[in-house]
């Protein structure tokens, strides 16, 4: 969660560290903060709230000016959002930037506290500064941060600063993710690329427990123990257009709008000669008739995406398919092991649940699967095979487009898992690619009918609650549906399989709340009907979204949105159901007054469990 930058080089510091942090804001936004060494002297400006808080602070107060500093910003774990508790911290001749959590904080803290330090924060994070001050008795550095990682325990990215070497900045990682930006006669570190784009393309992963040290000579790495390591240089594939919002009013819309070309992309890299090929990856049609069951884990909208996918896989291929929520699957001792197949899902690849899901699933003899976004990322790293979806930067908090690309991925596997069971023939496999190559454009039919979600959006203004229901895959959407209305328009929202509401949950309809009903899916339309009936019978407000020239009885429709799906298959259509369902969000929460890229309390890539 949270982002950290630093920066040596001949630049204006603060400008670098607070572009970077715009570009980390996605990470979390609840405090910003910055320490830039001005000649000798480190000079700290931070603040609870939004980077525009911060940049009307630097306004009122000054900016830092100077050459070498670090930054962040703050999605808090432990100590409320405020002045004090913003990053960065500073105890004695250390000032930190921390991104994670450090779990001995308390033991660490009374340890300190007997040693004389005296803490300002509430937060975790001073607890790093406190000791690394406590091992920089002998005034080097590097000794002081090799002893004190020894000491910790949690997850970390630090960027620390030591008041006697006002032209260094180091780094280092465990848990959380660090990257370091390879410029000319300059350096920079950051918890994502974006945050140096501008800058340069190269850069260095940094492993767990590694160190870096910028300096004027140059950037270097240490291994735990402080000895050198050598580390690969790599070029970044994203531009900086990725990283800007072209036009559009927020970045989600512009992720939405970017959904028809990043799922022709993610198609073209897995179908060769019009089949998926998954041998590139590594997956095998003979791997894939070994497999006994598969399990697919992951959190919130990636895990709703292994929904479909369970639909998906489980139709096509007849193999047992459990969804589970990774941060229970990592804790319930899951039967799982040798024969099973795991596939993680996580946008980010560093996503802290899951990565320890795909970490259990490993050591129990599964064979793993990571479905990320983020090529150089520790989930894509982990597993045994991954398939990198090609959404390219996704920076709104609320995802859509890469959530498109997992569902594109996963589509491919079921296609070829039931080839290699031999349920499928090869034509049927050629069908089924032809047919799911068609979801680009319908994709793009869907977004141009925009205004429609936005007069449906409107219809939701006012309302509290409301409800999603569906059947079969349309429940699976009704559920990616409803969790992205709450993230970013705040309306409270549950969604039910279509026929499971009158046991029980129906009770809470009334007059006036809305019921947005997704009716694609047509073996169960007619049940589907019914279902809309027995909540309009109690006075519900119905949406419907459902294929163009469907037909419902008089009255029981409100407002009908007919989506034109051409001819594609009923199982492909949650693809472009879904480009609606996230406009309908977006729409909602732009007229309630919310800013939907940025949803109150909310981070992207969680990675803290
Ligand atoms: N645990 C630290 C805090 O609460 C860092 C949180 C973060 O990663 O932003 O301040």
């Amino acid at each position: 969660m949270c982002g950290i930058v630093g920066y040596l080089g001949n630049r204006d510091c603060t400008s670098v560290l607070m572009d970077g942090l715009e570009k980390l804001e996605y990470r979390g936004y609840d405090s910003a903060g910055i320490a830039v060494f001005e000649g000798r002297e480190i000079k700290t400006v931070k603040t609870r709230g939004k980077l525009s808080a911060m940049r009307e602070k630097l306004e009122r107060e000054g900016k830092p000016s100077g050459h070498c500093g670090i930054g962040h910003t703050r999605w808090a774990t432990h100590g409320e959002p405020s002045d004090i508790n913003s990053h960065p911290h500073s105890n004695g001749r250390v000032t930190i930037v921390h991104n994670g959590i450090i779990e001995n904080y308390a033991e660490l803290k009374e340890f300190l506290t007997e040693q004389g330090y005296t803490f300002l924060s509430q937060t975790d994070s001073e607890v790093v500064a406190c000791l690394l001050d406590y091992y920089y008795a002998e005034r080097n550095p590097l000794h002081a941060i090799t002893e004190t990682l020894k000491e910790l325990r949690g997850s970390y990215a630090l960027g620390m600063i030591f008041k006697d070497f006002p032209d260094r900045v180091y780094a280092a990682r465990r848990g959380s993710p660090l990257i370091v930006g390879m410029g000319s006669g300059e350096g920079f570190i950051a918890s994502d690329i974006p945050a140096f784009l501008k800058y340069t393309k190269e850069y260095v992963l940094l492993d767990d427990n590694e160190i870096v040290r910028l300096d004027n000579d140059g950037t270097r790495f240490f291994d735990v123990h402080g000895k050198p390591v050598t580390k690969d240089v790599q070029t970044a594939e994203w531009d900086v257009e990725q990283a800007q919002k072209c036009g559009f009013p927020h970045y989600m819309l512009k992720e939405i709008h970017e959904q028809p070309d990043v799922v022709q992309k993610t198609l073209d890299s897995l179908v060769k000669d019009g089949v998926p090929d998954l041998t590139g990856i590594g997956l095998t049609d003979d791997m894939l008739r070994g497999f006994q069951r598969v399990y697919i884990t992951a959190c919130g909208t990636a895990m709703y995406a292994g929904i479909v996918a369970k639909y998906a896989i489980e139709k096509l291929a007849r193999v047992p398919v459990a969804v589970e929520i990774a941060s229970e699957f990592r804790y319930m001792d899951p039967i799982v092991g040798e024969g099973d197949l795991v596939i993680v899902v996580s946008q980010s690849g560093e996503t802290a649940d899951t990565k320890a899901a795909l970490e259990l699933a490993k050591s129990r003899g599964a064979k793993t699967l990571a479905v990320v976004n983020v090529k150089y990322s520790a989930i894509a790293r982990l597993a045994d095979i991954c398939i990198n979806t090609l959404a390219g930067l996704e920076i709104a908090v609320a995802s859509t487009k890469a959530y498109s690309v997992q569902i594109v991925s996963l589509y491919l596997l079921a296609f070829r898992f039931a080839y290699a069971r031999g349920i499928i023939s090869e034509n049927e496999l050629k069908r089924l690619t032809a047919q799911l190559e068609k979801t680009p454009e319908t994709i793009r039919s869907v977004i141009e009918h925009s205004d429609e979600c936005q007069f449906a959006a409107s219809q939701l203004i006012n309302t509290e609650t409301l409800f999603f229901i569906g059947r079969g895959f349309d429940y699976a959407l009704s559920l990616e549906g409803s969790l992205k209305l709450k993230e970013i328009s705040y309306i409270h929202s549950e969604a039910y399989a279509a026929g499971e509401l009158k046991h029980g949950t129906i009770s809470l309809i009334e007059q006036n709340i809305p019921v947005i009903t997704i009716a694609t899916q047509r073996h169960v339309l007619e049940k589907t009907i019914s279902n809309m009936e027995e909540v309009k019978a109690r006075g519900a407000y119905i949406i419907a979204l459902c294929r163009k020239g469907t037909t419902f009885a008089d009255g029981t429709v409100d407002l009908k949105l007919e989506l034109d799906f051409g001819e594609l298959d009923d199982m492909l259509v949650p693809l472009p159901t879904v480009c609606a369902l996230q406009l309908i969000a977006y729409y909602s929460s732009v007229l309630r007054g919310n800013d939907p890229d940025k949803p109150r309390n909310l981070a992207k890539s969680v990675t803290t469990e």
